[in-house]
């Protein structure tokens, strides 16, 4: 008696690019990393200090510092926009709001993060859920906050569930 032969599911999966990673466009306006050609994005050349017109002293200061700390979570792009900053690897996944008196921090999370910190939560599905932090001084940047940007960025960030 031969032995039933067992089917081979990668013969139907080879071939096939469902869900496989496409590569990341750049506007050639801007340098925005964007996950399709030509997809809507605040396009134009604004700057960290044209967000934090008219906030007290510092707190540029204290924004350069977040960025530092973005930088350091992976290969990401940081571009300020109109009203924001935002942070992409393969896809958006954290940025900053601008305050007067320092800024909200803002990340993407596949999980609900319950925290006295997260000020205000943004659900756009299991696959990006925002949580906002109020950034005041230096000291609001610390290991906790920047253990949930890297969450944020090694999930979120790099599309860690498309292979
Ligand atoms: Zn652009």
């Amino acid at each position: 008696m031969s032995k039933p032969r067992r089917p081979r599911a990668v013969t139907t999966e080879s071939g096939s690019t469902t869900g496989r990673r496409r590569p990341v466009w750049t506007c050639p306006k801007c340098g925005a990393r964007l996950i399709s050609k030509n997809l809507w994005h605040s396009c134009g050349t604004f700057t960290i200090e044209d967000l934090f017109t008219g906030a007290r002293p510092g707190v540029v200061e204290l924004a350069r510092a977040f960025v530092g700390l973005l930088q350091s979570l992976g290969d990401v792009q940081v571009l300020s926009q109109k009203t924001r900053l935002v942070c992409v690897a393969r896809v958006r996944f954290a940025g900053l709001y601008p305050r007067k008196t320092g800024f909200r921090a803002a990340f993407a999370l596949r999980r609900w993060l319950r925290h006295p910190r997260i000020v205000k939560t943004a659900d756009y599905g299991p696959r990006w859920r925002g949580h906002f932090v109020d950034i005041r001084s230096e000291r609001d940047l610390d290991d906790e906050l920047r253990a949930w940007l890297q969450e944020s960025h090694d999930t979120v960030g790099i599309q860690d569930d498309i292979v």
